[in-house]
């Protein structure tokens, strides 16, 4: 039996840029893992194309495929609901080849529940790090001036426990090399048994 494909999941805070991230990784010559294509309710935008950047449906049809149990995971995220099909990443681990799929963080705690040998990468803003190294530090600079963006701050960086990479999008260039850097060492690793 050949080997099982490696999914990589990219995730992160809202407005982290991880769409951005993701389009200049797959834009990269020689990029060989295949795109998960996410199924959403919510309508295209300008320039959008069914198929491609997202599988567009209503509400029912959408509701209809998770009774169905033909998603891997879903969330609703800003009234819409976003999800990964189920079939297409079967199929696809199953030919040997690598899946990376692009969602939001509660999507991602699902998958990670159902598949945890995959690769999970946070993507942090700038200072989210910085923030985050305070904290532990238990920053004796003025922390009351960053208090209401550690409050705000603080859901996401727990979220950061639950995975195996945190990559700084300080720039799309330099994350997408790490993001690469993440994906080439997976790919080394010894096989758990
Ligand atoms: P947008 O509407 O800007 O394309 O996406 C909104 C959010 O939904 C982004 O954070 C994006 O990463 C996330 N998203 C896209 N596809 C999926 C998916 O299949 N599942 C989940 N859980 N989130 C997704």
């Amino acid at each position: 039996m050949s080997k099982r494909g490696m999914l990589i999941v990219l995730s992160g805070p809202s407005g982290v840029g991880k769409g951005t991230v993701r389009k200049a990784l797959f834009s990269q010559p020689g990029n060989d893992f295949q795109y998960s294509v996410s199924m959403t309710t919510r309508q295209p935008r300008p320039g959008e194309v069914n198929g491609k950047d997202y599988f567009f449906v209503s509400k029912e049809e959408f509701e209809q495929h998770i009774r169905e149990g033909q998603m891997l995971e879903y969330a609703k995220y800003v009234d819409n609901y976003y999800g990964t099909p189920l079939k297409y990443i079967n199929d696809t681990l199953d030919e040997g080849k690598d899946v990376f799929l692009e969602i939001e963080v509660n999507g991602a705690m699902q998958v990670r529940s159902k598949c945890p040998d995959g690769v999970f990468i946070f993507l942090t803003p700038p200072d989210l790090m910085e923030l985050r190294q305070r904290l532990i530090h238990r920053g004796t600079d003025s922390m009351e001036v960053i208090n209401k963006r550690i409050h705000k701050a603080f859901g996401e960086i727990q979220m950061m426990q639950n995975y195996d990479y945190a990559v700084v999008n300080d720039q799309v260039d330099n994350a997408v090399t790490k993001i690469k850097d993440i994906i080439r060492s997976e790919r080394l690793r010894v096989p758990r048994v």
